[in-house]
């Protein structure tokens, strides 16, 4: 099948022509992301694959449909970048990768929290400009102390594993309870749970819901000083809300691997650009936090099971074959 490949960066180039030899599909390469002005390259692809800053929304999903796309094939879990709704109603298939490492986000968002926790990035300056100086370096012992995880599904799941493993206490918050995370230890709590805990760290997926579901109210619900790890998607958390807590010295740091205006900025080396945001700008230049450019999920195996999911859609979908990851419409 001939599939237009948006947002396909060097290494997913590679392993792609590796894993195609038994799909042989007709792959096309773009490294822009699909979005109103991109559309125009899809025209004719039957078959159209996007990654987390593209944009599928009603109009580029018209488009799409006009030019004979049937299939959209996420290289992601999280689909909250197409609008499913619309692409049923125009006829066009959207599947995703349900399964692929939940482990590379979960031991990613630990790291987060150790590093943001120790200072472990302020150390490894120091020490290579040759300061071994300890003041602003402190942090706390993790046993014992309360971790709060909001979405208990796959990935919040191995994260608290992992945190009980610390000596932690684990309370959970989800519109689902899970009997998997209550066997680890953990316990349910109310959303306004989150007040007991020294740390918080989100796994659940972004939807009308749970857009800004940290806000200033639940900012200042929090326990003094709290650190805050948002693995999981930017729009979750109020940024400038997050800014005047941290101002305040409310929340105690803040570890996020996702930011709500990344769509133009991350994937992409602008060290030689003036970066025209402001508030991530300001965000970078706090002590106190730690920002990655949406990489939790990157690992050889994470990777590797994305791309060949991806391919093995696209061949039960040419195929008539069931759909084990399509999205159904809301
Ligand atoms: P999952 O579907 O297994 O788990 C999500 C959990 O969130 C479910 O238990 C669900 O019931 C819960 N939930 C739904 N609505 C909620 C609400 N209103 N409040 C609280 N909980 C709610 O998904 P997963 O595989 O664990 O992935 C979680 C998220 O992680 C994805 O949606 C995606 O946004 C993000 N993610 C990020 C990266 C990265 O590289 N940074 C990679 C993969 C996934």
């Amino acid at each position: 099948m001939r599939v237009a490949m948006f947002s396909a960066k060097k290494y997913e180039r590679i392993l792609l022509d590796e894993l195609n030899a038994s799909h042989k599909h007709d792959l096309v390469f773009y490294d822009m992301l699909l979005g109103p002005e991109t559309v125009p390259l899809a025209a004719g692809f039957p078959a159209v694959s996007v990654f987390v800053n593209d944009s599928v929304d009603g109009n580029v999903l018209k488009q799409l449909a006009a030019g004979g796309t049937k299939l959209v094939a996420t290289r992601s879990t999280g689909f909250n970048h197409i609008d499913v709704k619309a692409a049923k109603d125009l006829g066009v298939t959207v599947v995703r990768v349900v399964d692929y490492s939940p482990n590379s986000v979960a031991e990613f968002a630990v790291g987060l929290l150790l590093a943001l926790n120790r200072k472990i990035p302020r150390a490894y300056n120091r020490t290579r400009e040759g300061n071994f100086e300890l003041d602003g370096l402190m942090g706390f012992d993790l046993v014992g102390r309360t971790v709060a995880v909001i979405g208990t599904g796959k990935i919040g799941i191995i994260f608290a594993r992992i945190m009980a493993g610390f000596g932690c206490k684990v309370i959970g918050y989800d519109v689902r309870h899970s009997p998997e995370f209550e066997k680890i230890g953990g316990r349910y709590v109310a959303a306004d749970g989150v007040e007991e805990a020294d740390v918080i760290s989100l796994h659940c997926p972004l939807m009308p819901e749970t857009h800004h579901i940290v806000n200033a109210r639940s900012l200042a619900r929090m326990k003094r000083g709290a650190l805050l790890i948002n693995t999981s998607r930017g729009g979750l958390v109020d940024t400038e809300a997050a800014i005047e807590a941290l101002k305040s010295g409310q929340l105690g740091g803040i570890a996020i691997d996702v930011y709500e205006q990344e769509a133009g900025l991350f994937f992409k080396d602008l060290s030689s650009t003036v970066i025209p945001d402001d508030v991530i700008q300001r965000l970078v230049s706090f002590p106190n936090v730690i920002l990655t450019g949406h990489q939790a999920f990157f690992t050889r195996e994470a990777i590797g099971t994305i791309l060949e999911t991806t391919l093995a859609s696209i061949s039960d979908f040419e195929a008539g074959r069931p759909l084990a990851n399509e999205i159904a419409a809301p």
